[in-house]
Order: C-alpha cells, then sequence, then structure tokens
C-alpha cells in the first residue's frame, strides 16, 4: 500500500504521515528533506541556488542516510528548498530515488508536493492536507521557537505565503491536490483528530 501526502508548508503532513506509517508499519519518506538537503549542498559549495547544474549535481549526491536533519529543517532552509525545487532538472534527479523508496515491497508513506501527481500517481490513498495560512504560520512559528530559532509570527507567515506562491506557481509539479485526492482540512483538528480522518480516508481507499 502506498500512501501519498501532499500539502503545503506547515498543514501537517509530515506529522500525519510519521504517524500513518507507524500506525501500518510502513517506511516513510519525507520528500522535502530531499530539496532542502540539495539546497544545503549548494549553500555549502558556495553556489547560487538558481546555478541548474550545480543544483543538479547536489541532487544527484545525495544519499538517502546523510540527512543531518538539524541542519536542513530551518526556516531558512525551507525556503532555499523552493528555489532549488522550482528548477525541472533538479526535480527530475530527485524522482527516481522517490519512487524507488515507494515502490518497495509492502509499500510506503510519502509526504510532499506533488506525490500524489507526479511521483506516485498509482498510489493507494491520496490525501491533500491543507490549513489556514495563519494557523500554519501558528504551528510553524511554535516549532520553530521549539529548535531555539528567534522567530517573529508575522516574518513566518510571509514565509509561508511566499512559499505558497512559489510552490504552487512553479511550471514543473506544481503544487496541487490530485484529481483523485481527498482534501483533508485540519485548521480545526488536533493531530489525533487528523490521525483518525486520515485513518478514515485509507481505510475507504485500502478498501475500494
Ligand atoms: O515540506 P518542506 O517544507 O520540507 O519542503 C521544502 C520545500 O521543498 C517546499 O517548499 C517545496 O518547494 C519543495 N518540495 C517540493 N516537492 C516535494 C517536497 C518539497 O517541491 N515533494
Amino acid at each position: 500500500m502506498i500512501i501519498a501526502l501532499d500539502g503545503p508548508a506547515a498543514s501537517g503532513k509530515g506529522t500525519l504521515a510519521r504517524r500513518l506509517a507507524a500506525h501500518f508499519g510502513l517506511p516513510h519518506l519525507d520528500t522535502g528533506l530531499l530539496y532542502r538537503a540539495t539546497a544545503r549542498a549548494v549553500l555549502d559549495a558556495g553556489e547560487r541556488l538558481d546555478d541548474e547544474r550545480r543544483a543538479v549535481e547536489a541532487a544527484r549526491g545525495l544519499a538517502l542516510t546523510d540527512f543531518d536533519e538539524a541542519r536542513l529543517r530551518g526556516a531558512e532552509m525551507g525556503e532555499a528548498a523552493s528555489v532549488v525545487a522550482a528548477i525541472p532538472a533538479v526535480r527530475e534527479a530527485l524522482a527516481d530515488m522517490q519512487r524507488a523508496f515507494a515502490r518497495r515491497p509492502g509499500g510506503a508513506v510519502l509526504d510532499g508536493r506533488d506525490i500524489g501527481t507526479v511521483i506516485c500517481p498509482e498510489a493507494t490513498a491520496k490525501i491533500f492536507v491543507t490549513a489556514s495560512p495563519e494557523t500554519r504560520a501558528r504551528r510553524r512559528a511554535l516549532e520553530l521557537a521549539g529548535r531555539g530559532e528567534k522567530i517573529d509570527y508575522n516574518e513566518v507567515l510571509a514565509d509561508i505565503r511566499k512559499r505558497d506562491a512559489r510552490d504552487s506557481g512553479r511550471s514543473s509539479a506544481p503544487l496541487v491536490a490530485a484529481a483523485d485526492a481527498v482534501v483533508l482540512d485540519t485548521t480545526a483538528l488536533d493531530v489525533e483528530g487528523a490521525l483518525a480522518a486520515a485513518l478514515r480516508i485509507v481505510g475507504a481507499r485500502a478498501g475500494d
């Protein structure tokens, strides 16, 4: 069984993906980390994020195991990731490892922006996780504060709106719900409520 979760930044899809993976005993891939690690590698090499050749090289050089999450999770790297993610050749370079992960025996849970539309159009269940920008900004601000980052709510909200616009407006694999995805709005839900709703969606799809 492949479960695809897509949605904008801080919609709750990552938490939901981890919980679903634990529930079903499936491996989980946070595909945002691939774009974050690509951006990190480009910056570490002193190159520009919009240098296509360097960004593709960085994407091809990634190994699923060498992710230092502490260096990748911050707000700055989310923004940088969305710049390299708009380069079609970078997306192409990262597609095979995502597909290979999804197609392991038994299946997997993947979360990102284009899992249900591009990476795994054949997924058993597709959930498009969303929430209001203000709710997402509050969650992200709490998460970043918990990580010790200095944050300003209005800056976090502005960053989320900017990333939404870049991810939705790009020509290559824009953020959009697959036609057969179920939209799950988590604005008024806590984690347990969102998990219960997601389990109902997966249960209905898996039984089809
Ligand atoms: O999900 P996360 O915030 O870690 O993603 C960082 C950025 O990586 C997103 O804003 C998006 O531009 C890009 N991304 C993507 N496709 C994915 C996952 C992430 O374009 N499947």
